[in-house]
């Protein structure tokens, strides 16, 4: 896919990066890449990865924007109050960069539309805040062969994993048990501070880019788990699970249908 002359110009300071060149732009610009969760995640991602100039962006967040987001949501404004996430995000990513299709979904990801919604992608960035979405998506990824990157925030932390499905860990594999509903503390009991969320969806659009130019990343196998009140950063090489319901030796499930079917049943 060639770039015109003002996309050289555009994205010059990428083309001029050693191995990336025009030739890695060109990748960039003909790559799809699905962000699941518009939020403190969602938002550092999808603003890096449309000011990056990938060709498609497809954007998933059933929410509407509330005051609270605002102290971490980059996105969103003080106007953009009681609108719809999807929507006040694809005018903003456009207004950001036109050379590029912004595909927005305002609904929530369930195993009736995730088909629908992800598949052809690239690469798929999940960064929503429940532990449901991680693990529908990771069980439609890991079936599809999407390679993905799954984060989370909380407090002062984050974490980031890399799946490249049936090659490195996947996020059942790493977290072999859904937390229960009320076990581990969201954002809104918790807190989380702004800027954590911009680092963290930062390493995630980082990443990302360096796999749609280069086929590779060193987040892949691995979680990134970051101490941000201790300013600590530790890379943890993630083992494959044999006894993984999705991607282990024994796997048990080959569709969607079983998703919910795991969670009640499977201990693993
Ligand atoms: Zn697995």
């Amino acid at each position: 896919m060639s770039l015109s002359s003002e996309e050289l110009t555009r994205y010059s300071r990428n083309i001029l990066l050693n191995g990336v060149g025009r030739k890695g732009q060109e990748k960039i610009k003909s790559s799809i890449v699905s962000i699941i969760g518009l939020g403190g995640l969602g938002s550092p991602t999808a603003l890096y990865l449309s000011a990056a100039g990938v060709g498609e962006l497809r954007i998933i967040d059933s929410d509407v924007v509330d005051l609270t987001n605002l102290q971490r949501q980059i996105l969103y404004t003080t106007n953009s109050q009681n609108y719809s996430k999807a929507e006040v995000a694809q005018k903003k990513l456009t207004e950001l960069n036109d050379k590029i299709l912004i595909k927005q979904f305002n609904t929530r990801i369930t195993k009736d539309n995730i088909n629908e919604i992800l598949q052809g992608s690239h690469l798929v960035l999940e960064g929503s805040d429940n532990f449901e979405t991680k693990f529908l998506v990771n069980d439609f990824c890991v079936l599809n062969s999407l390679p993905l990157l799954v984060a989370g925030i909380l407090r002062f932390e984050g974490q980031v994993l890399g799946i490249i499905p049936n090659q490195t860990a996947c996020y059942r594999c790493t977290f072999p048990e859904m937390p229960g509903a009320d076990s581990i503390p969201n954002c809104a009991e918790a807190g989380v501070l702004g800027s954590v969320a911009g680092i963290v969806g930062s390493i995630q659009a980082t990443e990302a880019l360096k796999y749609l130019v280069f086929g590779e990343s060193e987040i892949f196998g691995k979680i990134l788990n970051c101490d941000f009140y201790n300013l600590e950063i530790r890379k943890i090489q993630r083992k494959r699970n044999k006894n993984c319901p999705i991607c282990g030796d024994t796997k048990k499930y080959f569709t969607l249908e079983h998703h919910g079917e795991i969670d009640r049943n499977c201990k693993i």
